[in-house]
């Protein structure tokens, strides 16, 4: 009797020990799936995030009117129309930065400044005028013709390359010191000109440092109109127009 009793105790603890067996594997596997589910999940989220679209920073496009991009790989089209305007002393530019001009220029003078427009919108034949009147500047220093074409274009832009003929520059001095070097960014009115500048949707269009993009010298009195949005962004982001654009792209 006593060794009936000791084998069913026995097999008693025997099955109590596979159950509880099998009660420590079914943990094991739910510990491996939970931690498999966290793995995973945060997995998810980073994936998600990189396949959110990004976000623009500047709801701008290249089609926009007022970034049209003028330059010597980048003739004005043929059939660009746009309507001019008449400003102070006979200037002309596109009237829809009329206001934006004028504002500016009012501006700067409530600030005590005395700043003047030497140079707005230019008929091509102007251009032409200019740009023939450099190149013989620079054959009467000894250059030979394609030289002389060549350094005359970093000053003066070849015909229908030039945003002088597209009314959306202006070349702006102080009236104390109309001439064009590098002097005029030391004047009063210049400086109040790039510190301000993009509030009215103006950028200084070749700055110093961008003459390798831009392909032409430094112009402290050289204003493009872009409008304030996009002024504003190239300024915090310091492209020149060049580069906006692509960045745009
Ligand atoms: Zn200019």
């Amino acid at each position: 009797m006593k060794k009936i009793i000791l084998r069913i105790l026995v097999l008693i603890s025997f099955i109590s020990a596979i159950i509880i067996l099998i009660i420590q594997i079914s943990k094991t596997k739910q510990v491996t799936a939970t931690s498999v589910e966290n793995n995973v999940e945060p997995k998810n989220e980073v994936l998600s995030v990189t396949l959110e679209p990004e976000k623009p920073e500047i709801d701008s496009k290249v089609t926009d009117w007022d970034l049209i991009l003028v330059n010597k790989d980048n003739k004005i089209p043929e059939d660009y129309q746009f309507e001019l305007q008449t400003i102070e002393k006979g200037n002309q530019v596109d009237s829809r930065i009329v206001q934006a001009i004028t504002q500016m220029l009012a501006d700067a003078r409530s600030a005590g400044l005395n700043p003047y427009i030497c140079s707005s919108y230019r008929t091509p034949e102007t251009q032409v005028d200019l740009y023939n009147k450099k190149v013989k500047q620079y054959k009467a220093l000894g250059y030979p013709q394609q030289q002389a074409e060549i350094e005359a274009s970093y000053w003066v832009t070849y015909p229908r390359t030039s945003e002088h003929e597209i009314g959306l520059a202006l070349d702006i001095v102080s009236n104390n010191y109309r001439t064009l070097n590098e002097e005029q960014e030391k004047t009063e009115v210049q400086k109040w000109l790039m510190e301000n500048c993009n509030k009215y949707g103006f950028i200084l269009r070749y700055p110093t440092d961008k003459k390798d993009i831009t392909k032409i010298n430094y112009e402290p009195w050289h204003y493009r109109y872009v409008g304030i949005e996009n002024a504003t962004f190239m300024k915090e982001k310091q492209f020149c127009l060049e580069e906006y654009i692509e960045y745009l792209k």
